[in-house]
């Protein structure tokens, strides 16, 4: 036993089979107790509604070790919450949340030798996710499903310090207005591929969606929320119903506040507004934030003045202020931090 022998710092972001996955089945309008399995694959109908109809959703988050060694994960509760809006929407059961936080733990639990060492910028990655598993051909919701967790230790997201990055202002929509937007279902990213590999062919490291009625709006990225500086120092983040409510933004929000008394806005923001900023980064569970330095318009370029070599510093401060949170360097809010034991 003990610590897997990794050579954490330099892990890829990628899926690395660990020892124990968590799956509960969803049988005859009930979950069973659940259970921690060895086996990595899943057997399913070949005419399964995940299959033939996309009836799937997912959640993400991380467990890491604090500097005083303490292994803990960070407001796993939020995640059932949005796991629970994501399987209304799609007709799916809800897995209580009071289950899931501790099917959560307990997955940590039980592959606590790859969860990586303090100051290796690694983490363990933690993916809930649940699926329609019985066949169906007419258009219709499953009535069987399995609710699993897989845990997998992801390299540093930044190697060799953070680079701000180049994104292009989308032509394709990710959300449809009154659409799936708000919840993180499978087809959100199928639909997203086409659009990101082809930005990746024109030089650009992501998409900034814009809003799929008009066009006119800011939204956020394929995978991240995101977020603005004005020149007086004020935090602005979009609103609108077609925006994954990401936790990292919605606690980015509250340390903005509370801790560095930043006047924070949620709001429209016009892309015409964009070259008013002086800082933009994306924000989620895999890199905290990311810094934008360039957008792209349609061929006309808005260079953001904290430019393409650093982060800017109120969203250092901010990055800063919420790992720091995270790693237990920095008192956390009350029920940030669950502590597996
Ligand atoms: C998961 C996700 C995010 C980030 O959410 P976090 O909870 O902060 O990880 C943002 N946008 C989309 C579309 C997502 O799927």
């Amino acid at each position: 036993m003990g610590k897997k022998n990794l050579d954490w710092a330099n892990l890829p972001f990628g899926y690395i089979k660990t020892d124990r996955r968590f799956v509960a089945n969803y049988k005859d309008g009930a979950w069973d107790s659940g259970k921690l399995i060895k086996d990595d694959k899943v057997k399913i109908s070949e005419c399964a509604c995940v299959l033939q109809y996309a009836q799937t959703c997912f959640e993400g988050l991380k467990a890491y070790t604090t500097k005083d060694g303490r292994i803990v994960t960070f407001r796993p509760d939020l995640n059932a919450e949005r796991m629970e809006s994501s399987c209304k929407r799609l007709e799916m059961p809800v897995f209580p949340k009071e289950r899931f936080v501790k099917a959560v733990i307990d997955t940590i639990k039980a592959n606590i030798n790859w969860v990586p060492p303090f100051g290796s910028g690694a983490t363990l990655y933690v993916r809930p996710y649940m699926f329609g598993s019985n066949a169906v051909i007419g258009v219709k919701p499953a009535d069987e499903y399995q609710f699993r967790i897989l845990v997998t230790p992801v390299g540093p997201y930044f190697k060799g310090g953070v680079k701000p990055i180049t994104v292009r202002i989308s032509d394709i929509d990710r959300a449809a207005p009154h659409g799936t937007g708000d919840i993180k279902a499978g087809l959100n990213y199928a639909m997203s591929l086409y659009n990101i590999v082809d930005a990746h062919k024109n030089g650009f490291a992501e998409n900034m969606y814009t809003d799929p009625a008009t066009h006119t709006y800011i939204e956020e990225t394929g995978g991240a929320n995101i977020l603005f500086v004005t020149k007086d120092g004020k935090l602005v983040t979009p609103k609108s119903g077609s925006i994954l409510p990401s936790i990292t933004r919605r606690s980015l929000v509250q340390v903005a506040k509370d801790y560095l008394h930043i006047e924070v806005e949620e709001r429209q923001i016009n892309k015409n507004e964009l070259s008013d900023f002086v800082e933009c980064g994306l924000c989620g569970t895999a890199a905290v934030i990311s810094p934008i330095g360039k957008i792209n318009d349609h061929g006309k370029e808005i260079l953001l003045p904290s430019g393409m070599e650093e982060m800017g510093p109120v969203l250092s401060k901010l990055r800063e202020t919420l790992t720091g949170i995270q790693m237990g360097e920095i008192e956390a809010p009350e029920g940030w931090i669950y502590e597996i034991k």
